[in-house]
């Protein structure tokens, strides 16, 4: 019989936030396959679970998936965990779950806590529409194509981003998103969790030296435009989009 593998999510910070169902799992398995295995060693002893460790992060060959793929094969029940939150949100673990479906092994999510969730439901900004956009890229060309997409998005943005890329992003999103509200949730479920909330300038100017994880809530863009195509000429509607190109 095949095995099964389990996306067990973590907490990402307050060791509490961890379902019963996910401790149990975690005791059950018969492998933890891990992103940082020191980081998830931390995570069971603190559960006092001992269990055999696979690492499997970003730059893990795709020898890897297949050894994990056999282990399935030959009956043996896994939990996939990430660092902290939920495995395969901005961390590893699709290729792993895109090859067990191919095989026709089981899949079953074990949900729990998740940054962009907790960030989103705090954030006070409209949570009935949203897209997730994971972190900016850094190059140059497609992280304009994405700002650009920010700029006129009609549903709340929400982004991640590493503390020391922090400024650089609250600078371009100031070019993007103009007065819109953004909230940055910082260090959620931690001893120093903090909501800030502003435009991007106001926030430039009250986070000068940012430290901690940071989950970035951005207000939907005003539909301004709705309309106003209607009585434009065909050049007009030419010049609007061109004035708008940066
Ligand atoms: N899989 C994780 C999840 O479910 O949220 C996300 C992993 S991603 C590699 C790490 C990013 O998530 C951080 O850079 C930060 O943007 C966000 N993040 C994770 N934990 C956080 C926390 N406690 N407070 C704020 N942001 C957090």
């Amino acid at each position: 019989m095949l095995g099964k593998i389990y996306l067990v999510a973590t907490p990402i910070g307050n060791l509490e936030d961890i379902t019963l169902r996910a401790i149990r799992i975690l005791k059950e398995v018969d492998i933890v396959v891990a992103e940082d295995t020191r980081q998830t060693l931390k995570l069971l002893n603190h559960l006092e679970i001992s269990k055999p460790m696979i690492s499997f992060h970003r730059h893990s060959k795709d020898g890897r998936i297949e050894e994990i793929i056999d282990k399935l094969k030959l009956g043996k029940n896994i939990a996939l965990v990430s660092d902290a939150g939920t495995p395969v949100i901005s961390d590893p673990g699709e290729e792993i779950v895109k090859r067990a479906i191919e095989e026709n092994i089981e899949v079953v999510p074990v949900p729990g806590a998740c940054a962009l969730i907790a960030g989103l439901i705090s954030s006070g900004i409209d949570a009935k529409e949203f897209t997730f956009l994971g972190f900016l890229p850094l190059n140059s060309k497609t992280r304009k194509e994405k700002l650009k997409e920010i700029s006129t998005e009609a549903k709340t943005t929400i982004l991640y981003e590493a503390p020391h890329k922090l400024v650089q992003t609250l600078t371009d999103l100031e070019q993007y998103t103009e007065n819109r509200k953004i909230v940055l949730a910082r260090e959620i479920t931690k001893i120093h969790e903090e909501f800030i909330g502003g435009t991007a300038s106001e926030l430039l100017q009250k986070i000068k030296d940012p430290k901690g994880e940071f989950v970035i809530i951005i207000d939907k863009a005003e539909n301004k435009n709705e309309n106003i195509f209607e009585n434009m000429t065909l050049q007009e509607h030419y010049d609007y989009y061109e004035q708008k190109r940066v």
